[in-house]
């Protein structure tokens, strides 16, 4: 038996036998040619075939994954017709009487660098797709196009990484897991797996698939990305058992798909989910969430080695935004500090960063990076419907400044006669107690309130959420953090605005009957979480004491 570690990218488990999937990858020779309309003719039919099979797999895409996620074969089509891409393959071919071949590897090589260099991440990420457009082609070209086979059997398929084409191409009624040697957990392939639901684990190391081999038993633990090749018995029965359990589980939930979050006496609720990256969007359209209740943006700030620019931002909330619509997405605006540090703000070394400069005190105290954001979010609302959050609220004079800021942002978009919708919602999280105990003020001023049960809990109890020596001391289901949210619910309802948890407490199924019972509008959870949540709700009579 041999245990391999790499890291999960979607929580289920897989037992089955190994089938290494080996590229065969084209050998791309320089041959010099005589006649180049000949081989921009054997260009053209190589293009239009690769186009034909990537509009297949489009559809394909659409009918497993969806729109949104299928939209990447979409800008590969349109990848393969683009100008300079062409030009460059052209120019080459008559310039230096060079094989197709050869000038679409060499455009390709070029084409990925330029897009490595560039600082928008997302423009990074396209280098791998001018690789797999252009290895398409390359494959067409050289009559190697055939889409690869897998054995016949379901298995484990193990790879050094797979381009999002050779994922969706492969026949998902024969995949048990995709684990993979090299890749990343916000790849399109690792997107497309979640979506899929299939068990996928990733980073094994560069050495992984010289040591396994084909037809060997393995068991997939896309929970804690543990690969074990060759189990003992022990083991696999052990695993067996969990697989049978985790099974039956999600068979259970899945029927409550397409459901509604209602209590026994008829009281419904809404399900949303949280999401920390743009790449989550596939986990929240399959686990059936009624749309996004926090979008944690700051991650967006730690993933970059800089500010990230207006349009930048803009790009991404309108990805969210239009994946979602016509579901809601509520974007928290940054919450930095604390825990959650990035070098290029510069931040003073706290005493007590969780009581220092985090949130919404960094955005006020720095309303030029503010305003960036504030600005992106307004562009970007006419795309879908859009709530906007601020964090850490403890009184009604930073609401005031907030909201003025945001009529800022407006009249300047006004006079660049760029358009925002007007139907944006302006809510704040409840996770500090000053702000639950003054909701009756904040109330009137917003249209919801989410209640951050994290730091709320943190706050009250007087319990750093980072120190897990004091976690017996720290209730989540204390009375004091619950009277604070049944008193926010009261004062939100009283002044016409809505509230919802979007805290890990949200997902704590022994309080939603507590919760419905407050008067919570909405609880935001992991994707994961939502059908486990609307499961508790359907069990609640409200109308038993
Ligand atoms: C919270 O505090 O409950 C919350 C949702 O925000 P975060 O966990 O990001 O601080
Ligand atoms: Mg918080």
């Amino acid at each position: 038996m041999t245990k391999y570690q790499g890291k999960g990218v979607y929580g289920a488990i897989a037992i089955g036998r190994i089938s290494v999937f080996r590229r065969q990858d084209v050998q791309v020779k320089r041959i010099k040619i005589d006649n180049a309309d000949q081989e921009l003719s054997r260009l053209k039919a190589a293009k239009e075939k690769a186009a034909a099979q990537l509009q297949e797999i489009y559809e394909k895409a659409l009918q497993e994954v969806g729109e949104a996620n299928a939209q990447i074969f979409e800008i590969h089509m349109m990848m393969i017709e683009d100008d300079d891409y062409n030009d460059a393959i052209t120019e080459m071919i008559r310039g230096q009487n060079v094989n197709a071949e050869y000038a679409v590897a060499a455009t390709s090589d070029n084409f990925a660098e330029m897009f490595s260099s560039m600082e928008d991440s997302y423009m990074q990420a396209r280098a791998a797709d001018i690789h797999d457009i252009s290895n398409r082609i390359i494959a067409c070209l050289s009559g190697c196009d055939k889409e690869r086979s897998i054995s016949s059997e379901k298995a484990v398929i193990c790879a050094d990484d797979l381009a999002p084409s050779e994922t969706v191409a492969l026949d998902k009624d024969k995949v048990l897991a995709f684990v993979t040697s090299f890749g990343s957990s916000n790849s399109h392939t690792a997107i497309l797996a979640r979506n899929m639901n299939i068990p996928a684990i990733i980073g094994l190391g560069n050495t992984f698939l010289d040591r396994i081999e084909d037809g060997a038993i393995a068991i997939a633990d896309g929970f804690n990305g543990t690969f074990i090749v060759e189990p003992d018995e022990k083991t696999l029965s052990e695993y067996r058992e969990r697989q049978r359990e985790e099974e039956e589980k999600k068979k259970l939930l899945q029927e409550l798909k397409g459901k509604e979050n209602i209590t026994l006496d008829g009281r419904t609720i809404s399900i949303f989910a949280n999401i920390g990256s743009a790449d989550n969007i596939g986990a929240v359209l399959t686990s059936d969430a009624g749309g996004i209740g926090l979008f944690r943006s700051e991650f967006l700030y730690l993933e970059n080695t800089d500010y990230p620019t207006e349009e930048e931002q803009f790009a991404i909330y309108k990805r969210v935004l239009e994946s979602m619509a016509p579901k809601k997405v509520i974007i928290r605006t940054l919450d930095i500090g604390a825990d959650k540090q990035v070098d290029y703000f510069h931040l003073e070394k706290e005493e007590n960063p969780a009581m220092g400069l985090r949130a919404i005190r960094l955005c006020l105290s720095h309303p030029d990076i503010f305003r960036v954001q504030l600005r992106a979010l307004y562009r970007a609302s006419v795309y879908g419907r859009l709530g906007i959050m601020f964090p850490m609220i403890t009184s009604t004079s930073e609401l005031e400044e907030i909201l003025s800021l945001c009529s800022q942002v407006r009249q300047e978009l006004d006079a660049e006669k760029i358009a925002y919708s007007d139907s944006i919602e302006l809510g704040i999280m409840i996770e500090t107690p000053a702000a639950a105990l003054i909701s009756d003020r904040l109330a009137p001023m917003v249209d919801f309130f989410s209640v951050g049960t994290n730091d709320l809990t943190q706050y009250t109890l007087a319990c750093d959420r980072q120190n897990p020596h004091i976690e017996r001391f720290c209730d989540t289901h204390h009375e004091a953090v619950l009277r604070l949210i049944e008193m926010s619910a009261k004062n939100a309802h009283r002044h016409g605005a809505w509230i919802g948890i979007c805290g890990e407490l949200a997902a704590d199924t022994a309080l939603t009957e507590a919760f419905l019972r407050m008067g919570i509008d909405e609880l935001s959870v992991s994707p994961a979480f939502v059908l486990k949540v609307r499961a508790a709700v359907r069990k609640i009579d409200l109308s038993k004491q």
